[in-house]
């Protein structure tokens, strides 16, 4: 019996050192040195060099595809098993952190720093089972290939170029995402929504600017005097629990509603602003925009009103009104939805037609690709093996989920950690961390689903 987490354990220190060599790198995509061999900017080309020379010092066979992205090449076979993971970061915010961003500081038993949980750590983790299982020279029938993009954060342009340069793998995961192993990802798409309508009480009407979050906070501008509109808001708030507050702007009325915002995943766990002041505004204007959002979009996250509902293997489709701008007249608005696999892009669009035909509004979209992987088939069930036999845990199944990884740019592939059910990494945000001994769990666990997958 090969002790896996012993293994791990034995490279600690070599392994955090690795992950804080690349979290120096603010790999951050900069458009200002982009240039041929380093389409995404310096520093993404200097992480991607980083996690060459890696590669390079422990022996393995390494190759840059044209600053895109690289690959590790970790044992012998013609069939290739693929670990794809990401080396550019998102920015950060440095007044709001305890340490220096870009370092991955050790304290109290944790890595502090941008790209330590998303996706350097978890990078380095696949990348060290992959080599214990080398080293250990167990017997195997594929190598194992670590690919790593720069580009992740801003559209996976990385993986694109790589796949029309390199072969697909014949299966694999992505460590960029959450424990269980995730067999479903839904479609992403966003319905943009413009029109006209006629000009009434209601002058503007805002809320929220990216439609892959529930907007917080909504302002409505009316005509006339706040003295009456100040009580039946004001009703209405404590009734349905909210905040808000009524403001005079000259000779209009700004009101403003305080709901709570979520990632348009989960829109259930959020509470949108822009659709609690509509509900509100329909009992004081007749304004289409307004009765259209109340009628199809009030007590609503799933598309029973507006004919779309669906709840198939990978769980409900789901609503979420990102964005509303309004102005004397003038709809725009984005409508993101998570769409599961066996919804077609015929019976959503008709559907959605229909509803807006009524008002006069016009949509255009683009619906994604979403990931369906059987959760019985041997690749799922080897994962999630793995992580039950470390964790213990046999209460979190297999999942799918509203978001998208990296796993939708290959066949055969899906994502894996490294976030476990109980843990925030702070992913995207100030003091993103991991512990230690989450990162050795979860080596531990990425070696032995490797090598249950590649084995003799
Ligand atoms: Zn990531």
């Amino acid at each position: 019996m090969i002790d896996f987490l012993e293994e791990v354990y034995k490279r600690k220190d070599k392994m955090i050192e690795d992950i804080q060599t690349l979290c120096k790198i603010p790999s951050i995509l900069d458009e200002t040195t982009a240039n041929e061999g380093q389409p995404f900017g310096k520093a993404c080309r200097d992480a991607l060099d980083a996690m060459l020379e890696i590669g390079e010092r422990d022996g393995f066979v390494c190759e840059n595809v044209d600053g895109y992205a690289g690959h590790i090449d970790i044992g012998e076979g013609e069939e290739t098993f693929g670990i794809l993971g990401h080396l550019d970061v998102v920015p950060c915010n440095e007044s709001g952190w305890n340490s220096e961003p870009y370092a991955a500081t050790l304290k109290n038993g944790k890595l502090y720093g941008r790209g330590v949980a998303d996706d350097k750590g978890p990078l380095i983790a696949a990348y060290y089972a992959a080599k214990i299982i080398h080293e250990l020279n167990l017997p195997v029938k594929m190598k194992t290939r670590v690919i790593f993009g720069c580009n992740e954060e801003n559209g996976s342009k990385c993986m694109q170029y790589y796949f029309t340069k390199k072969p697909y793998p014949s299966m694999g995961f992505t460590p960029d995402a959450e424990f269980p192993v995730v067999y479903g990802e839904k479609a992403g798409v966003n319905f943009k929504i413009i029109g006209e309508i006629e000009n009434d009480n209601l002058i503007g009407l805002y809320s929220g600017n990216r439609a892959n979050i529930v907007p917080e906070v909504c302002e409505a501008y009316l005509t006339g005097s706040y003295k009456q509109y100040r009580e039946s808001f004001a009703e209405y708030l404590s009734v349905h629990q909210l905040d808000g507050y009524v403001e005079e702007e000259g000779n209009h009325t700004k009101l403003v509603l305080i709901g709570k915002s979520a990632h348009a995943s989960t829109p259930e766990l959020g509470i949108n602003g822009a659709v609690y002041m509509c509900h509100y505004l329909s009992t004081i204007s007749q304004n289409q925009l307004v009765q259209f959002i109340d009628q199809y979009f009030y007590n609503d996250c799933y598309g029973e009103k507006l004919g779309i509902a669906y709840t198939g293997l990978m769980g409900p489709l789901t609503v979420n009104l990102g964005v509303i701008n309004y102005k004397n007249g003038h709809v725009n608005m984005i409508i993101d939805m998570r769409v599961p696999h066996e919804v077609t892009d015929e019976k959503l669009t008709a559907k959605m037609q229909k509803c807006l035909n009524v008002y006069g509004l016009k949509e255009t979209h683009h619906l994604g690709k979403a990931l369906y992987i059987d959760p019985q088939s041997e690749l799922i069930q080897k994962l999630h093996n793995a992580y039950v036999e470390f964790t213990g845990d046999h209460n979190h199944q297999p999942q799918a989920i509203g978001g998208g990884t990296y796993a939708k740019t290959m066949p055969n592939c899906v994502a894996f950690g490294i976030e476990f059910p109980d843990s925030d990494n702070k992913i995207h945000q100030n003091n993103e961390e991991i512990s230690i001994d989450d990162l050795m769990k979860a080596t531990a666990i990425y070696a032995k689903a490797i090598y249950d997958l590649i084995k003799e």
